[in-house]
């Protein structure tokens, strides 16, 4: 007897499929937009400097590789709750606010998944459609009830209006989850008043906001990115935060991100986190800790900080530059207003408006690989050849 005779193949994720049929393209004038991370002028997904310079400074100090605690490195604790609450934020003085260290944000997204399953009984949790398409099956894994709320419509606008009505709609007491800044994968974020708008709904209704910070720097800059978050930090009295380190640190593959909670008060901020260590202890025992202690070292030390913030300011505005350089690009073709939302739109991700047979043609007769919904990795566009990409796109928008 086979034990393992039912078992069918799942297809895989069609992102790395797309990898897949990129790398065996030859044409040499090919375009890879599909895979979220960052590229430079090269096409590659560099180390920062700081990175670096951290990892050899831990080289000549680390003394042990036994076990960290369930809530992982405080020093990278404290240093990520500084850069997502702001250092002078009265929560951290009150100790109501604390980071418990997860491989990555997905790993802080599954741990806030089990949190709400197992100790905020029968809430459901609400998402954008579209929203990044992990968010739908980590839930969904944790046995949540998963709904949607519209953002970006057919016509490829955002759609606050809609959003607002569908939140409205939500039972009280549900989780709602909001993108904090450069929206994956729409590109489309939230205005100031915008946010003040959910606000006041979430208020409304009760809700507990799930934000999902994993791309703080590469939208407007690390300060102006966490605006929203702090928004709500200070109106509201709970908060559930994802931060991630993967591509503003660079560090993808070192599993680098944390779960912030805020809680009324601190010893309620104890409990809940009693309740979240008790959760990882299943999950992955303790937290990767090489990542972590890399990014405690270059946010404690002015220098290597210096460093890095510049490094950061570099990739976004190559992505900010690749973004008004694609609009204009199409200027001569008659299309910079049509694309304009391209310019306007933050982050890595731009939802193009492109159709699936648009996509399919870019990537059958012009060699240009981006995801079937038309999200395009803006930053995996080379700068040189971006009046070739243009062409390109006019003539599958003739
Ligand atoms: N949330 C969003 C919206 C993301 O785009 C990503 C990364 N693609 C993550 C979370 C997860 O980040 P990490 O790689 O740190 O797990």
């Amino acid at each position: 007897m086979s034990h393992f005779a039912a078992i069918e193949r799942v297809p895989g994720d069609p992102i790395l499929g797309l990898m897949d049929a990129y790398r065996l393209d030859p044409n040499p004038a090919k375009f890879d937009l599909g895979v979220g991370v960052y590229k430079d002028t090269q096409g590659l997904t560099p180390i920062p400097h700081a990175v670096k310079l951290a990892e050899q400074r831990l080289v000549d100090r680390q003394t042990s590789k036994s076990y960290t605690s369930g809530h992982g490195d405080p020093a990278f604790g404290t240093g990520l709750l500084h850069l997502v609450l702001g250092a002078a934020s009265p929560l951290l003085a009150a100790e109501r606010a604390g980071a418990t260290q997860t491989p990555g944000g997905t790993g802080a997204l599954r741990l806030a998944g089990e949190f709400i399953a197992h100790n905020l009984r029968g809430r459901g949790i609400w998402l954008s459609n579209p929203t990044w398409p992990i968010h739908q099956s980590i839930f969904a894994t944790c046995g949540l009830r998963v709904g949607h709320y519209p953002y970006v419509g057919p016509d490829n606008r955002l759609d606050v209006e809609a959003m607002l009505s569908a939140l409205q709609q939500v039972p009280a007491g549900d989780v709602v989850l909001l993108h904090a800044c450069c929206h994956n994968p729409t590109g489309f974020d939230l205005s100031q008043d915008d946010w003040r708008q959910v606000l006041q709904v979430v208020q409304a209704r009760e809700l507990l906001p799930l934000i999902d910070f994993a791309y703080q720097g590469f939208g407007d800059g690390l300060e102006q990115d966490a605006w929203a978050v702090r928004l709500f930090a200070e109106a509201l009295p709970e908060l559930l935060i994802t931060s991630s380190c993967s591509k503003n640190f660079g560090l993808y593959r070192e599993r680098t991100g944390a779960l912030i909670v805020q809680a009324g008060d601190s010893e309620k901020l104890l409990d809940v986190r009693s309740q979240l260590a008790a959760l990882a202890r299943n999950l992955w025992s303790t937290p990767p800790a090489h990542g972590a202690e890399v990014v405690a070292t270059i946010l404690a030390d002015a220098e290597l900080r210096g460093v890095w913030v510049e490094e950061l300011d570099m990739m976004r505005q190559r992505i900010a530059d690749l973004r008004q350089g694609l609009v204009q690009a199409l200027q001569p073709f008659g299309l910079a207003e049509r694309f304009a939302h391209i310019g306007a739109q933050r982050g890595m991700f731009s939802y193009t408006g492109l159709s699936p047979q648009q996509v399919q043609r870019l990537r059958d007769e012009f060699s240009v690989y981006m995801v079937g919904t038309g999200r395009a990795n803006v930053a995996g566009i080379d700068e040189r050849r971006l009046a070739q990409l243009a062409a390109a796109i006019a003539a599958v928008s003739a």
